[in-house]
């Protein structure tokens, strides 16, 4: 038995990993060098276990969660951006379609009758709605600006 042997066992003992067997109880027991070393590991591991662990902040909880939510909000008001972008980019294109249409400007090689009868017909249905066209008009604005209320409130609410 050799003193390196048993002090590799040393920190085990002392942390209750292992409970020493004969020879190196006998060895412990006998040099006072090992016996020293065993008594110092055990104090380390007292004063160890005797240090009170840190405890978070108080808050530590709610202010994670309230980080983790002001992320995910970010990430869909993004997603939104993204969303209302492509949409007004739909909305775009349709509306210089129908321009072009009316005005047939980019059509002036394709003048078959058919596409007279559909602009004739565009321009009937454009004449029809014309007139009510102030209330669309008042009626978005209504939808709007709910629309940005309720973005508001949703903000609030998720901050
Ligand atoms: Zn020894």
């Amino acid at each position: 038995m050799f003193c390196d042997e048993a002090l590799d066992a040393v920190e085990p003992i002392a942390a209750g990993e292992l409970t020493p067997d004969g020879r190196i109880a006998d060895h412990l027991a006998t040099c006072p060098n090992c016996a020293a070393a065993l008594d110092s590991a055990r104090r380390l591991e007292r004063m160890l276990q005797a240090r009170p662990a840190p405890r978070p902040a108080a808050q530590f909880t709610s202010r994670t969660l309230a980080r983790v939510r002001r992320a995910r909000w970010r990430n869909e008001q993004f997603l939104d951006v993204g969303f209302n972008v492509a949409i007004g980019a739909i909305v775009l294109a349709v509306i210089g379609g129908i321009w072009m249409l009316l005005h047939r400007s980019g059509l002036a090689a394709v003048s078959s009758d058919a596409m007279d009868l559909f602009g004739s017909g565009m321009m009937t249905m454009v004449r029809r709605v014309a007139p009510s066209l102030p209330l669309y008009g008042a009626a978005s604005a209504v939808l709007a600006t709910a629309l940005v209320l309720w973005w508001w409130a949703e903000r609030d609410a998720t901050l």
